[in-house]
C-alpha cells in the first residue's frame, strides 16, 4: 500500500516524500489505520521492519491537531525504549516525520548529566522518548509529569526484561493516565512479557510480522 492511500495529513505526507518513503511496509500497513482509530496494539516485530514509523506516524497525526504551545504544555506521547541508542534513533524518526509540524520531541537516557535534559523538558515537550531508569529519576524529581499522556509506546519489551528494567517500567506506568492508547512491541513473548502486555493493553489488535 502506498502512503498516499493512507489517511495522513499533508505535512506528514510531505515529510515521508522527502525521506524517500513511498510504500508502507507490512507492519505499517497492518498497524497505521488501526492506530489512527485509537486502538491498542500488541506487535511482535523485530527492528528493521519499519515498526518505528508504524507507531510514530499515527501518534504525530493525532497530535498535529491538538497540541498547545509554550513551556507549560503537557507531554502527550511517551515512548519507552531499552537503550540510549534505540531511544535516540526513535526520537530522530519522530523529528524527521514531524518536521513540517510544530511538535517538539525530546529524548532522555541515563549515563549522562541530567541538566541538559531537564533544561529541554522545561521548554515544553509534546513527545518524550526515554529509557526507563532515567525517566523514573526525573519523574521522582518532578521534572516530568505524565498525567496527560494520550499515547504510550513500550518498545522492545523483551529486551527490557533481559536488562532488568521491568520493575522500572511498571513504576513508570503507574504515573500514566488509565485512559490512553497503548502500543506494546516485543520480538518474543516470554510469559512475564505476555503477562505485562495483558495487564496494560485494552482489547489490543495483534500484529505479527
Ligand atoms: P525500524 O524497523 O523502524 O527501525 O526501521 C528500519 C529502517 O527502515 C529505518 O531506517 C527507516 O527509516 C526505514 N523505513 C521505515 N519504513 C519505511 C518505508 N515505508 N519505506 C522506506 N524506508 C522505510
Amino acid at each position: 500500500m502506498l502512503f498516499k492511500e493512507l489517511n495522513l495529513s499533508v505535512p506528514l505526507q510531505k515529510a515521508l516524500k522527502d525521506a524517500g518513503y513511498e510504500a508502507a511496509t507490512p507492519i505499517q500497513e497492518a498497524a497505521i489505520t488501526l492506530l489512527l482509530e485509537g486502538k491498542d496494539l500488541l506487535g511482535c516485530a523485530q527492528t528493521g521492519t519499519g515498526k518505528t514509523a508504524a507507531f510514530a506516524l499515527p501518534i504525530i497525526e493525532a497530535l498535529a491537531m491538538k497540541t498547545g504551545q509554550g513551556p507549560k504544555r503537557p507531554i502527550k506521547a511517551l515512548v519507552l525504549a531499552p537503550t540510549r541508542e534505540l531511544a535516540i534513533q526513535i526520537a530522530d524518526s519522530f523529528k524527521l516525520y514531524s518536521k513540517y509540524l510544530k511538535l517538539k520531541t525530546a529524548v532522555i537516557f541515563g549515563g549522562v548529566s541530567q541538566n541538559p535534559q531537564t533544561a529541554e523538558l522545561g521548554q515544553g515537550v509534546d513527545i518524550l522518548v526515554a529509557t526507563p531508569g532515567r525517566l523514573l529519576d526525573l519523574i521522582n524529581q518532578r521534572f516530568v509529569r505524565l498525567g496527560e499522556v494520550d499515547h504510550f509506546v513500550l518498545d522492545e519489551a523483551d529486551m527490557m526484561l533481559d536488562m532488568g528494567m521491568i520493575h522500572d517500567v511498571r513504576k513508570v506506568i503507574t504515573h500514566l493516565p488509565k485512559v490512553r492508547q497503548t502500543m506494546f512491541f516485543s520480538a518474543t513473548m516470554p510469559p512475564e512479557i505476555a503477562k505485562l502486555a495483558e495487564s496494560i493493553l485494552v482489547k489490543p489488535v495483534k500484529v505479527e510480522i
